[in-house]
Protein backbone atom coordinates (compact mmCIF):
# COMPACT_ATOMS: atom_id res chain seq x y z
CA UNK A 1 0.00 0.00 0.00
CA UNK A 2 1.43 3.50 -0.98
CA UNK A 3 0.73 5.31 2.28
CA UNK A 4 2.54 1.81 4.78
CA UNK A 5 4.11 2.90 7.07
CA UNK A 6 7.46 1.70 7.95
CA UNK A 7 10.12 2.66 10.70
CA UNK A 8 12.05 5.36 9.98
CA UNK A 9 15.61 3.83 11.19
CA UNK A 10 15.77 0.60 11.32
CA UNK A 11 13.00 -2.18 10.40
CA UNK A 12 13.47 -4.18 13.35
CA UNK A 13 10.18 -2.89 14.09
CA UNK A 14 7.51 -5.27 12.99
CA UNK A 15 4.97 -3.34 11.52
CA UNK A 16 1.61 -4.04 10.59
CA UNK A 17 -0.37 -2.07 8.14
CA UNK A 18 -4.01 -2.05 6.91
CA UNK A 19 -4.55 -4.95 4.04
CA UNK A 20 -2.14 -6.92 5.93
CA UNK A 21 -3.79 -10.28 6.99
CA UNK A 22 -1.67 -10.23 10.03
CA UNK A 23 -3.08 -6.85 10.53
CA UNK A 24 -6.84 -8.25 11.14
CA UNK A 25 -5.46 -11.06 12.90
CA UNK A 26 -4.24 -8.66 15.20
CA UNK A 27 -7.10 -6.38 15.83
CA UNK A 28 -8.22 -6.00 19.24
CA UNK A 29 -9.75 -9.42 19.84
CA UNK A 30 -12.50 -9.31 22.00
CA UNK A 31 -14.23 -6.17 20.37
CA UNK A 32 -13.16 -5.91 16.81
CA UNK A 33 -13.77 -1.93 16.64
CA UNK A 34 -11.30 0.57 15.64
CA UNK A 35 -9.74 1.26 12.57
CA UNK A 36 -5.80 1.85 13.70
CA UNK A 37 -3.18 3.01 10.99
CA UNK A 38 -1.04 0.69 12.09
CA UNK A 39 -0.25 -1.98 14.11
CA UNK A 40 3.61 -1.64 15.73
CA UNK A 41 4.97 -5.01 17.41
CA UNK A 42 7.75 -4.35 19.11
CA UNK A 43 9.86 -7.48 20.88
CA UNK A 44 12.40 -5.69 23.15
CA UNK A 45 12.26 -2.11 25.59
CA UNK A 46 14.31 -0.73 22.29
CA UNK A 47 11.27 -1.41 19.73
CA UNK A 48 9.42 -0.04 22.00
CA UNK A 49 11.12 2.98 22.27
CA UNK A 50 11.30 3.03 18.19
CA UNK A 51 7.22 3.19 17.94
CA UNK A 52 6.87 5.84 20.51
CA UNK A 53 9.04 7.54 18.15
CA UNK A 54 7.01 6.67 15.37
CA UNK A 55 3.76 7.96 16.60
CA UNK A 56 5.69 10.82 17.60
CA UNK A 57 7.01 11.91 14.13
CA UNK A 58 4.08 11.03 12.57
CA UNK A 59 1.71 12.60 14.82
CA UNK A 60 -0.23 9.29 15.69
CA UNK A 61 -2.65 8.57 19.02
CA UNK A 62 -0.82 5.82 20.54
CA UNK A 63 -2.95 2.48 22.13
CA UNK A 64 -1.36 -0.49 23.88
CA UNK A 65 -2.62 -3.72 23.25
CA UNK A 66 -2.19 -6.62 25.72
CA UNK A 67 -5.26 -9.39 25.69
CA UNK A 68 -7.50 -6.62 23.65
CA UNK A 69 -10.02 -7.06 26.26
CA UNK A 70 -10.22 -3.84 26.83
CA UNK A 71 -10.43 -2.44 22.96
CA UNK A 72 -14.47 -1.78 23.22
CA UNK A 73 -13.76 0.53 25.63
CA UNK A 74 -10.93 2.11 23.89
CA UNK A 75 -11.03 2.35 20.48
CA UNK A 76 -7.57 4.47 18.46
CA UNK A 77 -9.19 5.15 14.89
CA UNK A 78 -6.34 6.47 12.72
CA UNK A 79 -3.46 5.83 15.16
CA UNK A 80 -0.80 3.33 15.86
CA UNK A 81 -1.66 0.25 18.23
CA UNK A 82 1.44 -0.76 20.34
CA UNK A 83 0.43 -4.67 20.21
CA UNK A 84 2.56 -6.67 22.91
CA UNK A 85 1.63 -9.81 21.90
CA UNK A 86 6.03 -10.44 21.90
CA UNK A 87 5.81 -9.93 26.12
CA UNK A 88 3.78 -13.07 27.08
CA UNK A 89 6.31 -15.05 28.87
CA UNK A 90 5.72 -16.55 32.26
CA UNK A 91 8.70 -17.78 34.68
CA UNK A 92 8.49 -18.56 38.14
CA UNK A 93 11.22 -16.60 39.88
CA UNK A 94 14.06 -18.11 42.32
CA UNK A 95 12.38 -15.22 45.19
CA UNK A 96 8.64 -16.88 44.70
CA UNK A 97 7.60 -14.33 42.36
CA UNK A 98 6.29 -14.59 38.72
CA UNK A 99 7.30 -12.49 35.89
CA UNK A 100 4.68 -12.30 33.60
CA UNK A 101 4.77 -10.75 30.38
CA UNK A 102 1.79 -8.06 29.37
CA UNK A 103 0.34 -10.10 26.64
CA UNK A 104 -0.17 -13.42 28.49
CA UNK A 105 -3.78 -14.45 29.02
CA UNK A 106 -5.08 -15.22 32.61
CA UNK A 107 -5.67 -18.66 31.14
CA UNK A 108 -2.31 -19.31 30.25
CA UNK A 109 -1.24 -17.87 33.67
CA UNK A 110 -3.58 -20.44 35.47
CA UNK A 111 -1.96 -23.22 33.36
CA UNK A 112 1.61 -23.06 33.85
CA UNK A 113 1.26 -22.20 37.65
CA UNK A 114 -1.13 -25.31 38.42
CA UNK A 115 1.58 -27.57 38.34
CA UNK A 116 3.31 -25.94 40.97
CA UNK A 117 0.33 -26.15 43.28
CA UNK A 118 0.15 -22.27 42.55
CA UNK A 119 -2.11 -19.74 41.87
CA UNK A 120 -2.25 -15.86 41.03
CA UNK A 121 -6.25 -13.87 41.65
CA UNK A 122 -7.52 -12.69 38.26
CA UNK A 123 -10.37 -12.32 36.46
CA UNK A 124 -13.46 -15.27 35.69
CA UNK A 125 -12.39 -15.34 31.49
CA UNK A 126 -9.67 -17.28 30.33
CA UNK A 127 -8.85 -14.92 27.54
CA UNK A 128 -8.30 -11.49 29.45
CA UNK A 129 -5.09 -10.14 29.17
CA UNK A 130 -2.43 -9.54 31.96
CA UNK A 131 -1.65 -6.24 30.87
CA UNK A 132 -4.64 -4.56 31.27
CA UNK A 133 -6.64 -6.32 34.15
CA UNK A 134 -3.89 -5.42 35.93
CA UNK A 135 -3.51 -2.35 35.66
CA UNK A 136 -6.53 -1.66 36.55
CA UNK A 137 -6.98 -3.77 39.71
CA UNK A 138 -8.02 -7.67 38.57
CA UNK A 139 -10.77 -8.70 40.69
CA UNK A 140 -11.16 -12.65 40.45
CA UNK A 141 -12.22 -15.63 42.45
CA UNK A 142 -10.63 -15.09 45.53
CA UNK A 143 -10.72 -11.22 45.79
CA UNK A 144 -12.12 -12.12 49.92
CA UNK A 145 -8.91 -14.32 50.46
CA UNK A 146 -5.77 -12.21 48.69
CA UNK A 147 -7.11 -9.31 47.30
CA UNK A 148 -7.19 -7.89 43.93
CA UNK A 149 -4.31 -9.10 41.36
CA UNK A 150 -2.87 -5.24 42.29
CA UNK A 151 -2.65 -6.38 45.84
CA UNK A 152 -0.32 -9.06 45.36
CA UNK A 153 1.94 -7.57 42.55
CA UNK A 154 5.50 -6.94 43.53
CA UNK A 155 7.10 -4.66 40.44
CA UNK A 156 6.09 -3.49 37.17
CA UNK A 157 8.56 -3.27 33.91
CA UNK A 158 7.99 -0.56 32.32
CA UNK A 159 9.39 1.72 29.22
CA UNK A 160 8.47 5.33 29.84
CA UNK A 161 7.51 7.74 27.58
CA UNK A 162 10.92 9.31 27.52
CA UNK A 163 12.66 5.85 26.46
CA UNK A 164 13.81 4.85 30.12
CA UNK A 165 13.34 0.92 31.55
CA UNK A 166 12.10 1.28 34.90
CA UNK A 167 11.21 -1.78 36.99
CA UNK A 168 8.90 0.22 39.79
CA UNK A 169 8.54 -1.55 42.99
CA UNK A 170 7.97 -0.07 46.22
CA UNK A 171 11.65 1.15 46.82
CA UNK A 172 11.99 1.94 43.16
CA UNK A 173 9.98 4.76 42.02
CA UNK A 174 7.38 4.12 44.94
CA UNK A 175 4.75 6.72 43.35
CA UNK A 176 4.70 5.22 40.08
CA UNK A 177 4.35 1.72 41.63
CA UNK A 178 1.52 3.00 43.52
CA UNK A 179 -0.03 4.58 40.33
CA UNK A 180 0.15 1.88 38.42
CA UNK A 181 -1.56 -0.65 40.56
CA UNK A 182 -5.11 0.92 39.57
CA UNK A 183 -4.39 3.92 37.35
CA UNK A 184 -4.63 1.93 34.26
CA UNK A 185 -2.35 2.29 31.28
CA UNK A 186 -1.42 5.81 31.76
CA UNK A 187 2.12 6.39 32.90
CA UNK A 188 4.09 4.36 30.31
CA UNK A 189 4.19 0.57 27.92
CA UNK A 190 4.03 -1.99 30.66
CA UNK A 191 6.42 -5.26 29.37
CA UNK A 192 5.75 -7.22 32.25
CA UNK A 193 4.52 -8.13 35.97
CA UNK A 194 6.41 -9.25 39.49
CA UNK A 195 3.20 -11.27 41.15
CA UNK A 196 3.40 -13.04 44.54
CA UNK A 197 1.48 -15.99 43.73
CA UNK A 198 -0.79 -18.03 46.31
CA UNK A 199 -0.01 -21.51 47.35
CA UNK A 200 -3.07 -23.09 46.47
CA UNK A 201 -3.43 -27.06 45.23
CA UNK A 202 -6.87 -26.80 45.13
CA UNK A 203 -9.93 -24.89 45.70
CA UNK A 204 -13.33 -26.20 46.73
CA UNK A 205 -16.15 -24.97 44.84
CA UNK A 206 -18.62 -24.90 42.14
CA UNK A 207 -22.04 -23.78 41.35
CA UNK A 208 -25.16 -23.84 43.65
CA UNK A 209 -28.47 -23.29 40.99
CA UNK A 210 -30.62 -21.36 41.87
CA UNK A 211 -34.67 -20.65 41.35
CA UNK A 212 -34.86 -17.45 39.81
CA UNK A 213 -38.20 -16.73 40.82
CA UNK A 214 -37.75 -14.65 43.85
CA UNK A 215 -34.29 -13.03 43.31
CA UNK A 216 -34.96 -10.82 46.71
CA UNK A 217 -34.96 -13.23 49.14
CA UNK A 218 -32.32 -15.54 47.78
CA UNK A 219 -30.25 -11.94 47.05
CA UNK A 220 -30.76 -10.79 50.98
CA UNK A 221 -30.71 -14.02 52.58
CA UNK A 222 -27.02 -14.56 50.47
CA UNK A 223 -25.64 -11.32 51.11
CA UNK A 224 -26.38 -12.04 55.02
CA UNK A 225 -24.93 -15.03 54.67
CA UNK A 226 -21.50 -13.90 53.12
CA UNK A 227 -21.45 -11.26 55.90
CA UNK A 228 -20.73 -14.01 58.19
CA UNK A 229 -18.54 -15.76 55.82
CA UNK A 230 -14.98 -16.57 56.30
CA UNK A 231 -12.06 -14.50 54.32
CA UNK A 232 -11.50 -17.72 52.66
CA UNK A 233 -14.97 -17.84 50.49
CA UNK A 234 -15.60 -15.96 47.69
CA UNK A 235 -19.04 -15.82 45.72
CA UNK A 236 -20.37 -13.93 42.99
CA UNK A 237 -24.20 -14.22 42.62
CA UNK A 238 -25.08 -14.80 38.75
CA UNK A 239 -28.82 -14.12 36.60
CA UNK A 240 -29.01 -15.43 33.27
CA UNK A 241 -31.68 -14.85 30.71
CA UNK A 242 -33.43 -17.44 28.40
CA UNK A 243 -30.64 -19.68 26.29
CA UNK A 244 -32.96 -20.63 23.42
CA UNK A 245 -35.65 -22.73 23.07
CA UNK A 246 -34.90 -25.49 26.43
CA UNK A 247 -33.06 -23.15 28.74
CA UNK A 248 -34.63 -20.95 30.75
CA UNK A 249 -33.71 -17.59 32.76
CA UNK A 250 -31.43 -19.47 35.46
CA UNK A 251 -29.80 -17.94 38.59
CA UNK A 252 -27.23 -19.21 40.12
CA UNK A 253 -24.14 -18.54 42.87
CA UNK A 254 -20.63 -19.39 41.93
CA UNK A 255 -18.30 -20.36 44.78
CA UNK A 256 -14.64 -20.66 45.58
CA UNK A 257 -13.49 -21.27 48.86
CA UNK A 258 -9.55 -20.95 49.25
CA UNK A 259 -8.06 -23.97 50.30
CA UNK A 260 -7.96 -27.30 49.43
CA UNK A 261 -9.25 -28.71 52.75
CA UNK A 262 -12.54 -30.32 51.37
CA UNK A 263 -14.69 -30.35 54.78
CA UNK A 264 -13.38 -26.74 55.86
CA UNK A 265 -14.45 -25.81 52.88
CA UNK A 266 -17.99 -27.18 52.69
CA UNK A 267 -18.41 -26.55 56.20
CA UNK A 268 -17.87 -22.08 55.09
CA UNK A 269 -19.60 -23.20 51.85
CA UNK A 270 -22.70 -24.84 53.85
CA UNK A 271 -24.81 -22.01 54.89
CA UNK A 272 -24.72 -20.77 50.97
CA UNK A 273 -26.58 -23.87 50.24
CA UNK A 274 -29.63 -23.17 52.83
CA UNK A 275 -30.66 -20.21 50.99
CA UNK A 276 -34.08 -19.59 49.49
CA UNK A 277 -35.19 -21.43 46.49
CA UNK A 278 -31.78 -23.49 45.92
CA UNK A 279 -32.08 -26.42 43.31
CA UNK A 280 -28.49 -27.95 43.42
CA UNK A 281 -24.91 -27.73 43.00
CA UNK A 282 -22.02 -28.95 42.04
CA UNK A 283 -19.81 -28.40 44.70
CA UNK A 284 -16.46 -30.29 45.06
CA UNK A 285 -12.68 -29.91 45.77
CA UNK A 286 -11.45 -29.16 42.11
CA UNK A 287 -8.40 -26.89 40.24
CA UNK A 288 -8.55 -23.21 40.22
CA UNK A 289 -8.67 -23.34 36.41
CA UNK A 290 -11.89 -25.21 36.60
CA UNK A 291 -13.57 -21.78 37.64
CA UNK A 292 -11.80 -19.62 34.92
CA UNK A 293 -14.41 -19.68 31.87
CA UNK A 294 -13.78 -20.52 28.38
CA UNK A 295 -12.64 -17.75 25.72
CA UNK A 296 -15.75 -16.24 24.71
CA UNK A 297 -16.40 -14.38 21.10
CA UNK A 298 -18.29 -11.20 21.84
CA UNK A 299 -21.88 -11.23 20.62
CA UNK A 300 -23.12 -8.73 18.06
CA UNK A 301 -25.07 -7.10 19.87
CA UNK A 302 -25.27 -3.71 21.09
CA UNK A 303 -24.66 -3.95 25.36
CA UNK A 304 -26.32 -1.61 28.01
CA UNK A 305 -23.86 -1.82 30.90
CA UNK A 306 -24.35 -0.71 34.06
CA UNK A 307 -21.96 -1.54 37.45
CA UNK A 308 -20.98 0.10 40.51
CA UNK A 309 -19.47 -0.60 44.17
CA UNK A 310 -22.53 -0.87 46.38
CA UNK A 311 -23.52 -1.82 49.46
CA UNK A 312 -26.16 -4.14 50.10
CA UNK A 313 -29.13 -2.54 52.02
CA UNK A 314 -32.45 -4.08 51.72
CA UNK A 315 -33.61 -0.87 49.10
CA UNK A 316 -30.29 -1.46 46.93
CA UNK A 317 -31.45 -5.33 46.59
CA UNK A 318 -34.48 -4.27 45.51
CA UNK A 319 -34.18 -1.51 42.95
CA UNK A 320 -31.29 -4.19 41.61
CA UNK A 321 -33.84 -6.76 41.75
CA UNK A 322 -36.76 -4.67 39.46
CA UNK A 323 -33.85 -3.43 37.07
CA UNK A 324 -32.83 -6.70 36.42
CA UNK A 325 -36.69 -7.62 35.29
CA UNK A 326 -37.44 -4.51 34.05
CA UNK A 327 -36.94 -4.46 30.25
CA UNK A 328 -37.94 -6.97 27.98
CA UNK A 329 -34.35 -8.24 26.32
CA UNK A 330 -31.80 -10.62 27.09
CA UNK A 331 -29.68 -9.13 30.38
CA UNK A 332 -27.29 -10.60 32.32
CA UNK A 333 -26.11 -9.46 35.84
CA UNK A 334 -24.23 -10.29 38.58
CA UNK A 335 -22.99 -9.31 42.37
CA UNK A 336 -19.60 -10.37 43.77
CA UNK A 337 -19.14 -9.93 46.87
CA UNK A 338 -16.44 -8.18 48.48
CA UNK A 339 -14.89 -7.45 51.83
CA UNK A 340 -12.03 -9.73 53.34
CA UNK A 341 -8.90 -9.03 51.86
CA UNK A 342 -9.99 -6.81 49.45
CA UNK A 343 -11.59 -4.11 52.38
CA UNK A 344 -8.49 -4.29 54.26
CA UNK A 345 -6.46 -2.82 52.27
CA UNK A 346 -5.70 0.92 53.57
CA UNK A 347 -6.86 3.46 50.78
CA UNK A 348 -3.95 5.11 50.39
CA UNK A 349 -1.87 2.18 49.61
CA UNK A 350 -2.57 1.46 45.88
CA UNK A 351 -4.55 3.78 43.48
CA UNK A 352 -7.61 1.77 43.70
CA UNK A 353 -8.88 3.09 46.58
CA UNK A 354 -12.32 2.40 47.40
CA UNK A 355 -12.06 -0.42 49.76
CA UNK A 356 -15.04 -0.04 51.83
CA UNK A 357 -17.92 -1.49 49.39
CA UNK A 358 -19.67 -4.37 50.13
CA UNK A 359 -20.43 -5.44 46.66
CA UNK A 360 -19.79 -4.95 42.57
CA UNK A 361 -23.25 -4.87 41.03
CA UNK A 362 -23.56 -5.30 37.18
CA UNK A 363 -26.29 -5.43 35.16
CA UNK A 364 -25.94 -5.86 31.11
CA UNK A 365 -28.67 -5.89 28.70
CA UNK A 366 -28.00 -7.40 25.29
CA UNK A 367 -29.94 -5.13 22.30
CA UNK A 368 -29.36 -5.84 18.48
CA UNK A 369 -26.18 -4.30 17.41
CA UNK A 370 -28.23 -1.79 15.19
CA UNK A 371 -31.03 -0.92 17.97
CA UNK A 372 -31.13 2.85 17.88
CA UNK A 373 -30.16 5.42 20.62
CA UNK A 374 -34.26 5.21 22.28
CA UNK A 375 -33.98 1.60 22.60
CA UNK A 376 -30.84 2.13 24.16
CA UNK A 377 -32.12 4.92 26.36
CA UNK A 378 -35.37 2.35 27.40
CA UNK A 379 -33.03 -0.54 28.55
CA UNK A 380 -31.15 1.89 30.44
CA UNK A 381 -34.41 3.35 32.13
CA UNK A 382 -35.04 0.71 34.74
CA UNK A 383 -31.19 0.84 36.27
CA UNK A 384 -31.55 4.57 36.99
CA UNK A 385 -32.83 4.06 40.44
CA UNK A 386 -29.65 2.13 41.17
CA UNK A 387 -27.57 4.94 39.25
CA UNK A 388 -28.08 7.18 41.53
CA UNK A 389 -27.09 5.16 44.26
CA UNK A 390 -23.62 4.41 43.09
CA UNK A 391 -20.73 6.75 44.15
CA UNK A 392 -17.72 4.43 42.88
CA UNK A 393 -17.33 2.29 40.31
CA UNK A 394 -14.00 -0.21 38.80
CA UNK A 395 -12.94 1.05 35.85
CA UNK A 396 -12.01 -1.82 34.07
CA UNK A 397 -16.12 -2.78 33.39
CA UNK A 398 -16.75 1.20 32.15
CA UNK A 399 -16.85 0.32 28.58
CA UNK A 400 -16.18 4.41 27.68
CA UNK A 401 -13.28 6.58 27.53
CA UNK A 402 -15.03 9.73 29.41
CA UNK A 403 -13.25 11.98 31.81
CA UNK A 404 -16.52 13.21 33.57
CA UNK A 405 -16.38 9.21 34.83
CA UNK A 406 -13.03 9.79 36.42
CA UNK A 407 -14.50 11.37 39.80
CA UNK A 408 -16.39 7.54 39.90
CA UNK A 409 -13.37 5.78 39.09
CA UNK A 410 -11.16 8.30 41.93
CA UNK A 411 -11.89 9.91 45.16
CA UNK A 412 -10.14 13.50 45.08
CA UNK A 413 -7.44 12.90 47.13
CA UNK A 414 -6.19 9.55 44.69
CA UNK A 415 -7.08 11.59 41.57
CA UNK A 416 -4.89 14.87 42.71
CA UNK A 417 -2.09 12.04 43.33
CA UNK A 418 -2.62 10.03 39.73
CA UNK A 419 -2.54 13.59 38.25
CA UNK A 420 0.91 14.30 40.06
CA UNK A 421 2.47 11.10 38.86
CA UNK A 422 0.99 11.69 35.12
CA UNK A 423 2.45 15.04 35.24
CA UNK A 424 5.68 13.06 35.51
CA UNK A 425 5.69 10.14 33.63
CA UNK A 426 3.58 11.53 30.79
CA UNK A 427 3.60 15.42 30.63
CA UNK A 428 2.19 15.47 26.84
CA UNK A 429 -0.23 12.88 28.11
CA UNK A 430 0.61 10.79 24.84
CA UNK A 431 -1.23 8.20 26.55
CA UNK A 432 -4.74 8.70 26.33
CA UNK A 433 -6.09 5.62 24.90
CA UNK A 434 -7.64 4.72 28.86
CA UNK A 435 -9.48 6.63 31.55
CA UNK A 436 -7.12 9.56 31.08
CA UNK A 437 -5.91 11.03 34.40
CA UNK A 438 -6.20 14.61 32.65
C1 LIG B 1 -15.26 -11.30 28.87
C2 LIG B 1 -14.61 -10.40 29.89
C3 LIG B 1 -14.48 -10.84 31.21
C4 LIG B 1 -13.87 -10.03 32.17
N1 LIG B 1 -13.76 -10.48 33.46
C5 LIG B 1 -13.10 -9.73 34.37
C6 LIG B 1 -12.92 -10.19 35.72
O1 LIG B 1 -13.38 -11.27 36.08
N2 LIG B 1 -12.25 -9.40 36.59
C7 LIG B 1 -11.74 -8.19 36.22
O2 LIG B 1 -11.11 -7.55 37.06
N3 LIG B 1 -11.91 -7.71 34.98
C8 LIG B 1 -12.59 -8.45 34.05
N4 LIG B 1 -12.78 -7.95 32.79
C9 LIG B 1 -12.35 -6.57 32.47
C10 LIG B 1 -10.89 -6.57 32.09
O3 LIG B 1 -10.12 -6.49 33.27
C11 LIG B 1 -10.58 -5.35 31.20
O4 LIG B 1 -11.34 -5.43 30.02
C12 LIG B 1 -9.09 -5.28 30.89
O5 LIG B 1 -8.79 -4.00 30.35
C13 LIG B 1 -8.66 -6.33 29.90
O6 LIG B 1 -7.26 -6.33 29.78
P1 LIG B 1 -6.61 -6.72 28.36
O7 LIG B 1 -5.15 -6.68 28.53
O8 LIG B 1 -7.24 -7.97 27.84
O9 LIG B 1 -7.16 -5.54 27.46
P2 LIG B 1 -6.43 -4.51 26.46
O10 LIG B 1 -7.54 -4.01 25.58
O11 LIG B 1 -5.26 -5.09 25.79
O12 LIG B 1 -5.96 -3.35 27.44
C14 LIG B 1 -6.90 -2.50 28.05
C15 LIG B 1 -6.23 -1.17 28.33
O13 LIG B 1 -5.24 -1.33 29.34
C16 LIG B 1 -4.11 -0.53 29.04
N5 LIG B 1 -2.97 -1.42 28.80
C17 LIG B 1 -3.01 -2.74 28.50
N6 LIG B 1 -1.77 -3.23 28.42
C18 LIG B 1 -0.92 -2.21 28.66
C19 LIG B 1 0.49 -2.10 28.72
N7 LIG B 1 1.28 -3.16 28.50
N8 LIG B 1 1.03 -0.90 29.00
C20 LIG B 1 0.24 0.18 29.22
N9 LIG B 1 -1.11 0.13 29.17
C21 LIG B 1 -1.68 -1.06 28.91
C22 LIG B 1 -4.45 0.28 27.82
O14 LIG B 1 -5.02 1.51 28.24
C23 LIG B 1 -5.49 -0.57 27.14
O15 LIG B 1 -6.38 0.17 26.31
C24 LIG B 1 -13.41 -8.74 31.81
C25 LIG B 1 -13.55 -8.29 30.49
C26 LIG B 1 -14.15 -9.10 29.54
C27 LIG B 1 -14.32 -8.57 28.14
Amino acid sequence: MSDALTHPRSDDLELLNPGDPAFEAARPRYSGVGDPAVIARPATDAQIVAALALARERGLPISVRSGGHGARAFPNPGGLVIDMAAFDDIELLDDGTVRIGTAATWGEVAEALAPHGLVITSGDTRDVGVGGLTLGGGMGWLVRAVGLTIDNLEAVELVTLDGRSIRASATVEPELFWALRGGGGNFGIVTRFAIRPTRLAAIVGGTIRLDPSDLAAALTAWRDAMRQAPDELSATFLSLPAMGPGVPPSAQIIVCYAGDDEAAGRAAIAPLLELPGVLGDDIARRPYLDLVNPAMTPPPVRMVGGHGLVDLDDDLIADYVAAVAGFEAPTVASIRYLGGAFGRVPAGATAFAVRDKEAMIFRLVMLPADAPDELAAAAAAPWERVRTRISATYGNFVEAADPALLPLLYPPATLERLRAVKREFDPENLLTRNHNIV
